[in-house]
C-alpha cells in the first residue's frame, strides 16, 4: 500500500513535493498541538487555548515552521509567546500604527527564529542567504579560533590561567549556578595581545622588564594588533570583540574566555588582592569581568542566534556580583520588577536551587509566567543598546525598531496588570522611593530609571 503511493508519487515530481510539503505542515501542527497540550500555569492558554494554537498554526503555514522546532524546548516556548502574541491582536481586532508595528515584530521574530530551519526552495530561501552572508556565517569556528591563538599572548595566558585556578576565581559562579565542579563546562582563558590607544596607561612596564620608551611602543603595538585583529578575524562582532573588556565564545566544541592584554596586565600586578580587595575597583571590576564571561560559558540563556541577549547578559551580570554595565538592561529588568513584583535576579536564584536537585532548566518558562507569556518573545528578542549599532540587515535591525525598545515592553507588561496589579505596582514604587530616600541617596536617579513604569502606570510622583 505505501510502496504504490510512493511509487506514484515519485511518477510525478510536483505531487511529491506538494505532498513532502503538506506532510510537513502536519507534523508541525502536531508537534506544536502536543508542545502547547503539555503546558501547565500559563493564565493566556486557561483563558485563549484555542486562539493561541490556531494563531500557532498559521504561523506554521506562513513561515514553514519545521517539526524539529518543537523538540527545543525554549524555542518552542517562544513560538508560543509569539502565537499568544498573534492572538492578542486578532482578539482585539483593532487596526492602526502600533498593530502594524506589532505584525512586523511578529514576521521578524518568526523568520529569525526559524531561520536555520528552512528547507531549501522556499521564497524565504534568497532572504535568508542574504542573512547570513552579512553575518559571515559562512566562516567556521576553527578558522576563528585560529586568529584568536595568533593573538594569544601564551606567557601571559598561562599566569593569568594559574591565578584564577589558585583563587578559585569561579568557584563561587559555580555555586549560584547551582552548578557542580564537574557538571561545570570547562574554560580555556586566553589573553590578547591587543589594546587602545590608551592602555600605555594601565601597562605595568617595571613588572615587565621594559623601560617607559619600550613600554610606550608596547602600548602602540597594542592597538596596531588590535586594528590587525578586526582585520582578520572572520566574525561580524569583531570590532566589538577589540573593543571590550573581554569576551567569551564556544569555538570548535571548546569554552574560551578572552581578555585584552591591559585588563589581565592590571590582576596579575595586583595578585595578592585580586580576591580580598574589593575597594580597589579597577582589579575588582575586571575580576568581575572574567567573571561574568565564564557565566557565558555556563548553561548560557541564548537561544538561537537572536534571543535571549537581554536576558542572558542580566543573568551574566547577576552571577558575577553586578560589578559591570549594561545599566540599560539592569534598568529594564527593575522596571518589570516595579510592575510584576518578580525580579528577574529571583528567577535565575530559583533556577541555580532547582539546578542543584536535577530539574529542567525552567527559566523561559519562569519569565513567561512573571511578565505574560506574549512578552517573552519581546523580552527575549530585545537587545543591550550596546550592540543594536552592530546587528546586520535586513531583518535584524528591522525586529528591533518594530519592537521599540525596552520602554515599549515595560508599557506591554503595564498594559497586562489588572487594576488591582497596578494599586500594588504603585506601593512597590513608593516604597522603593521611600527606601531610596531614606538611605539619602539620590531619587532623582531611580525616577529617571524607573521612568517607564512610572509613566505606564500613571503614577504622579508629586504626589508624595
Ligand atoms: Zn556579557
Amino acid at each position: 500500500m505505501t510502496e504504490n503511493i510512493v511509487g506514484q508519487i515519485n511518477s510525478d515530481n510536483a505531487e511529491f513535493a506538494v505532498s513532502e510539503e503538506s506532510k510537513r505542515l502536519n507534523e508541525a501542527n502536531e508537534a506544536f498541538m502536543a508542545y502547547v497540550g503539555s503546558l501547565e500555569g500559563y493564565s493566556e492558554l486557561d483563558e485563549n487555548s484555542e486562539g493561541i494554537k490556531s494563531a500557532g498554526q498559521e504561523l506554521i503555514r506562513d513561515f514553514n515552521i519545521a517539526p524539529s522546532l518543537f523538540e527545543k524546548k525554549d524555542e518552542a516556548l517562544i513560538f508560543t509567546s509569539l502565537a499568544s502574541l498573534s492572538a492578542d491582536i486578532l482578539k482585539t481586532g483593532e487596526r492602526g500604527v502600533e498593530i502594524d508595528r506589532m505584525r512586523e515584530f511578529i514576521a521578524d521574530a518568526a523568520f529569525l527564529l526559524t531561520m536555520d530551519d528552512y528547507t531549501k526552495g522556499g521564497e524565504l530561501d534568497e532572504l535568508r542567504a542574504q542573512q547570513e552572508s552579512l553575518q559571515g556565517e559562512s566562516e567556521d569556528s576553527k578558522t576563528q579560533l585560529k586568529v584568536l591563538n595568533k593573538f594569544t599572548d601564551p606567557t601571559i595566558t598561562q599566569r593569568l590561567t594559574r591565578l584564577v585556578e589558585s583563587q578559585g576565581l569561579f568557584h563561587e559562579v559555580n555555586e549560584k549556578l547551582g552548578l557542580s565542579e564537574q557538571d561545570a563546562n570547562p574554560v580555556e582563558i586566553h589573553v590578547l595581545s591587543i589594546g587602545k590607544d590608551h592602555d600605555s596607561v594601565n601597562f605595568d612596564h617595571k613588572a615587565n622588564g621594559l623601560d617607559w620608551s619600550e613600554a610606550n611602543d608596547w602600548a602602540v603595538g597594542l592597538k596596531k594588533r588590535a586594528d590587525q585583529f578586526v582585520r582578520e578575524f572572520p566574525n561580524q562582532s569583531a570590532e566589538l570583540a577589540a573593543s571590550a573588556s573581554g569576551f567569551a565564545m564556544q569555538l570548535d566544541g571548546q569554552q574560551h574566555i578572552f581578555l585584552p592584554f591591559a585588563e589581565a596586565n592590571v590582576l596579575l600586578a595586583n595578585e595578592d588582592d585580586v580576591l580580598i580587595n574589593e575597594t580597589t575597583a579597577r582589579p575588582h571590576g575586571i575580576v568581575g569581568t572574567l567573571k561574568h564571561e565564564y557565566t557565558h560559558a555556563q548553561k548560557n540563556v541564548r537561544r538561537g542566534r537572536f534571543f535571549g541577549w537581554s536576558i542572558e547578559e542580566r543573568r551574566a551580570e547577576y552571577i558575577s556580583g553586578d560589578s559591570g554595565e549594561y545599566y540599560d538592561v539592569k534598568g529594564f529588568f527593575n522596571n518589570l520588577a516595579v510592575l510584576t513584583g518578580e525580579h528577574v535576579n529571583s528567577i535565575f536564584n530559583t533556577v541555580g536551587e532547582e539546578r542543584r536537585v536535577d530539574t529542567d532548566d525552567q527559566t523561559y518558562g519562569k519569565l513567561a509566567k512573571a511578565y505574560g507569556l506574549s512578552n517573552l518573545v519581546k523580552i527575549a528578542a530585545v537587545m543591550p543598546d550596546p550592540y543594536i549599532p552592530h546587528l546586520k540587515g535586513p531583518i535584524e535591525p528591522d525586529m528591533q525598531v518594530a519592537l521599540g525598545g525596552y520602554r515599549s515592553i515595560v508599557f506591554d507588561v503595564a498594559a497586562g496588570l489588572d487594576p488591582q496589579e497596578k494599586e500594588e505596582a504603585k506601593v512597590r514604587l513608593e516604597e522603593k522611593i521611600s527606601h531610596f530616600e531614606e538611605r539619602g541617596l539620590n531619587v532623582e536617579v531611580l525616577l529617571e530609571v524607573l521612568a517607564p513604569a512610572i509613566q505606564a502606570l500613571d503614577y504622579d510622583t508629586a504626589k508624595k
